[in-house]
């Protein structure tokens, strides 16, 4: 079949909506007809940077859509189905077997690789061939190929925007702050960088109901939209050194702050943290950064029994953690809706200069 696909031709261009063919699927995958997909920042990432992804090549990684075919071995949906996609993972090694696919062996492989597992091209113009499969799906399209692994059923009473960013962004930041860091009312809790990701974990603390919760951003409109979600202290850190985050943190919680999440994994940014947590506190960072980058810290700080972790996808196994989340949002505890701004399809540029510049912070695409 055909569908309509956003293809990336060169790193750092625009994405140009172009007509490919889609190969039927095969054992194991599934067609699906997307509503929407969000954009997130490992998108624009790969846009702008190479990261061992051929091109031409089809992003997209929130995708929410109806199943309309199956493959063989496929039984936990069906055509008509309304699913949400998430990452790609085997399912056989270690990591896998121990309901850990977030740290797949093949986690690489799967979801930036281009091919699908046999090797073969999914997409095509003529003889031409379109990589993708990322994350298992490549939903900038109007259709996209999954996998049973990461397409998880969806309730009929979530909108397709609304359920989107749950497959990657909002899992991450969430799943950071609710399995890493497993947040507690006796916790004080920070967010440090309050774009998407990082509000999602707030949103975590809120349904947690940790005591104290700071928000840490250089834009202020940030700290607007996180005092509004339910921040109860906002630190604008523009300009401000390691020691000065520090202190600014330790002026809210004299002992420092329990549970904090950085989002930004810049090095003065994530040395102020850390000397702003709590004896025995914990700092999880998710950040994707620059080959290069490299973060310096007293490792002294360490000493009062504090951790800094990292984390992907927020430590979560997509089939069961996504369905439980948007259980917390149906119940009321896991308000997202001000963090998506919805765009035409043929917006797409457009919405990922307004994320860039952050005029919007959690763009979602509409396919229909
Ligand atoms: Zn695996
Ligand atoms: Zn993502």
């Amino acid at each position: 079949m055909t569908t309509t696909a956003a293809i990336l031709r060169a790193r750092g261009a625009p994405f140009s909506l172009e007509t490919v063919t889609l190969a039927d699927p095969g054992p194991g995958q599934l067609l699906v007809k997307l509503a929407a997909c969000g954009i997130c920042f490992t998108d624009v990432g790969v846009q702008r940077y190479e990261q061992g992804t051929p091109l031409p090549h089809v992003l997209g990684h929130e995708g929410a859509g109806t199943v309309m075919a199956v493959g063989a071995g496929v039984e936990h949906v069906a055509p008509g189905d309304r699913v949400v996609l998430s990452y790609a993972s085997c399912g056989h090694c270690p990591n896998c077997a121990s309901h850990h696919p977030q740290y797949c062996a093949s986690f690489m492989a799967l979801n930036y690789g281009g091919v699908l597992p046999d090797g073969a091209v999914p997409m095509h113009q003529g003889d031409a061939p379109v990589y993708g499969g990322f994350f298992g799906q490549s939903s900038f399209a109007g259709h996209a190929i999954a996998y049973a692994r990461n397409t998880v059923k969806l309730a009929d009473d979530v909108p397709f925007e609304l359920a989107a960013p749950f497959g990657c962004g909002l899992q991450t930041g969430a799943g950071t702050a609710y399995n890493t860091l497993d947040v507690q009312s006796a916790h004080s809790f920070a967010v440090i960088g309050a774009g998407s990701v990082g509000l999602a974990a707030m949103l975590a603390a809120v349904d947690r109901d940790c005591h104290t919760i700071v928000a840490v951003d250089r834009v202020a409109d940030r700290l607007d939209l996180a005092r509004r979600m339910g921040a109860t202290h906002a630190i604008n850190s523009n300009g401000m050194a390691a020691a000065d985050l520090a202190l600014a943190l330790r002026a809210i919680v004299p002992t420092g702050i329990d549970r904090i999440v950085d989002t930004t994994g810049v090095s003065a940014v994530v040395r102020g943290g850390l000397e702003g947590l709590a004896a025995r506190g914990q700092m999880a960072l998710l950040a994707v950064t620059a080959p290069g980058t490299e973060i310096t810290i007293n490792p002294n700080t360490l000493l009062g029994g504090r951790r800094l972790v990292g984390a992907v996808e927020g430590d979560a196994d997509p089939q069961s953690f996504i369905p439980w989340l948007l259980g917390r949002h149906r119940a009321g505890r896991f308000n997202h809706a001000p963090l998506v701004q919805t765009y035409a399809f043929a917006q797409i540029n457009e919405a990922v200069a307004d994320m860039a510049a952050g005029r919007a912070v959690k763009p979602v695409l509409l396919m229909d």
